[in-house]
């Protein structure tokens, strides 16, 4: 074991690094205040590296092999690391880093918890409960219950509720005390960099050696002609509302949009949902996206598909939205208009050209391991301006934190990148859809399962979507899972585990799964490999031949001439088939 010295001396030891070389490996040390010097002592020479001139890394390249050491408690600077932004990027590399030992400040702008706690993520839901709530009075009558109609005055007490539950969360995170407990300071105002290594904060300079940008995204303004002098609703003003209003204009239908439209329908508006795609939710699995259309119209959710909103005014107190679509124009009048639609990257007052920080209006440039232009330097969540979800500013959080520790050794993996969109029924998704398996010209089969078929489904009413997976290869490589069902997003994690560690369609069709529950859905879909499999021509004549009481080693021999043919056989299916 290699060991850093300083001044001959040994410092204490908070952790170990590893270089992507062999034998280069070493501890942290403690290097205190006034430090300018380190030596590191590795197998192959020594080798003295000024803390000065590098900050807190040290590269030593120098003995012909990669390799990074982190120092703790940096002379030169204030902190170690300085977050930008107190939402789900922010509270978690915080948490992370302060954990670790490193002087951290966190410094937030607005209300710490971001968009997630505020105006996304737990408010959304908690409206979107309450619209469910009122689903299942109003249907309780398929279940030999009395139904209870709900109007839109019933829902008077919702969003007062939504609010309240704001707090409840806030309290339950306890996010302040958390951050505080490990060890981080939060201040609260805006900063802006003079220098890559200062910001300046209501007149006070403060320097750190590695900064992490997290201050998230903003809905993008919408060009339409009297938009804003009619006004609108966004994700930052929808949940002041305090009554559900009688009718309702959603503009977007990505996730944000449809999860809105159906909340607010199931609460009473009438809901119109314009669309400039030719579908609800572009990025997930067409076939889902299509059923989930049709659900919504069922619920009476007027969707227009190809079509814009290119002006609107006020007439009586009311909005009167122009909608454009192939075959004309059309008046929407509503009470409020939602805009879901874009967002821009929270870059501005940060001074990121002081840093040296490359950006433009729709994301911060990093590489594959968060680190912006500027190296010391990271971004991470929304701003990034890729998939905006809060479990993916977490994942990124964290990356970034062992980034700084020991630099440059993770990279980003978006491949399995999973999301959900909390409509009923949910949508989630995970790997590649149908669409990108044949943009990217694969091989792929699909395995479905319906909720219909599905005992639990059926015993709560719950029975409408299905389980889809993509699978590829003789092994039943996982390439992508889409379910569109009850808890959908909950389903997905066993997909998930199988698919980051590499298990195939096999694994989860033999996992022994508990009856009656949803997830028997996706081990019904999977099992259906096997039920493919045993419908190949060869593989059926082996098992015939098995069963017929062949001797064991001439069936391993036809088992073995089947496997060869299964492979044959896949070799000239060529690209895609369905099995749907
Ligand atoms: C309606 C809605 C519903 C959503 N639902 C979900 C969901 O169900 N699941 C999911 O995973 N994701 C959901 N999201 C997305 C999720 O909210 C975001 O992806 C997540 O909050 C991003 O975290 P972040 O830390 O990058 O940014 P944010 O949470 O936006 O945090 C950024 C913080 O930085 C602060 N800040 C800004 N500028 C500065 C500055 N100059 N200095 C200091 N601080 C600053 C802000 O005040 C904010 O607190 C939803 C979003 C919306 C709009």
């Amino acid at each position: 074991m290699n060991t850093i010295y300083q001044d001959g001396r040994e410092y204490d030891h908070l952790g170990m690094g590893q270089g992507a070389g062999d034998e280069i490996e070493f501890y942290f040390a403690q290097a205190g205040r006034g430090t300018s010097t380190l030596e590191l002592a590795c197998g192959t020479g020594r080798l003295t590296v000024s803390l000065a001139e590098r900050g807190n890394r040290h590269q030593h390249s120098d003995w012909g092999k990669r390799g990074y050491g982190y120092t703790h408690g940096m002379a030169k600077y204030d902190y170690d690391i300085i977050i930008l932004g107190g939402g789900s990027a922010g509270i978690v590399s915080g948490v992370m880093a302060g954990a670790l030992g490193m002087r951290v400040l966190l410094i937030e702008k607005g209300k710490m918890g971001g968009e997630c706690l505020n105006t996304g993520c737990v408010p959304s839901k908690a409206l979107i409960h309450a619209a469910r709530v009122a689903h299942t009075l109003r249907t309780a009558g398929e279940c030999g219950l009395n139904s209870v109609p709900v109007s839109r005055e019933d829902a008077a007490g919702v969003m007062a509720h939504v609010r309240a539950t704001i707090k409840a969360v806030e309290g339950a995170d306890a996010t302040v005390k958390l951050l505080e407990d490990n060890g981080v300071e939060i201040r609260h105002g805006a900063a802006h960099f003079t220098n890559p290594h200062t910001l300046e904060m209501g007149g006070e300079t403060l320097t750190g050696a590695n900064f992490i940008l997290a201050t998230g995204s903003s809905p993008a303004p919408l060009d339409v002609p009297g938009l804003a002098e009619a006004g609108y609703l966004t994700n930052q003003t929808v949940f002041d509302l305090d009554a559900i209003p009688e009718s309702l204009l959603v503009i977007g239908g990505g996730p944000n949009g449809v999860e809105m439209a159906q909340a607010f329908r199931r609460l009473g508006s009438h809901v119109t949902l314009v669309q400039n795609r030719e579908r609800l939710l572009p990025r997930d699995d067409v076939a889902l996206s299509s059923a989930l259309a049709g659900i919504l119209r069922r619920e009476g959710i007027d969707i227009r598909f190809d079509a814009r909103v290119t002006s609107v005014r006020v007439e009586d107190g009311r909005r009167v939205a122009t909608v454009t679509q192939g075959d004309g124009d059309r008046e929407v009048i509503c009470d409020e208009i939602l805009s879901t639609v874009g967002r821009v990257p929270n870059t501005g007052g940060l001074g990121l050209e002081a840093a040296g920080v490359k950006f433009d209006g729709k994301r911060v440039q990093t590489d594959a391991a968060l680190r912006t232009t500027t190296s010391h330097i990271y971004a991470g969540g929304d701003l990034l301006g890729h998939d905006q979800f809060s479990h993916l500013a977490e994942y990124e959080a964290k990356l970034i934190v062992r980034n700084i520790v020991f630099p440059g050794t993770t990279r980003t993996d978006f491949h399995i990148d999973p999301w959900a969109t909390f409509t009923d029924p949910e949508v989630a998704h995970l790997g590649l859809t149908e669409e990108e398996a044949k943009e990217r010209g694969l091989a792929y089969e699909v395995y479905a399962q319906p909720f219909a078929q599905n005992d639990r489904a059926i015993v709560e009413g719950d029975a409408q979507g299905f389980v889809k997976i993509l699978s590829s290869g003789l092994g039943g490589k996982i390439l992508g899972v889409h379910i569109l069902g009850p808890h959908a997003g909950e389903l997905m994690h066993e997909w998930i585990l199988a698919m980051q560690h590499g298990h195939s369609i096999r694994d989860v069709a033999d996992l022994v799964h508990i009856y009656p529950t949803l997830s028997m859905a996706s081990q019904h879909a999977a099992q259906r490999w096997y039920e493919r499999k045993g419908q190949e021509p060869l593989a059926k004549a082996a098992l015939g031949a098995y069963v017929k009481g062949i001797r064991p080693h001439q069936t391993a021999l036809a088992l073995g001439l089947a496997g060869a043919g299964l492979g044959l056989a896949w070799a000239r299916r060529g690209n895609s088939r369905r099995d749907r």
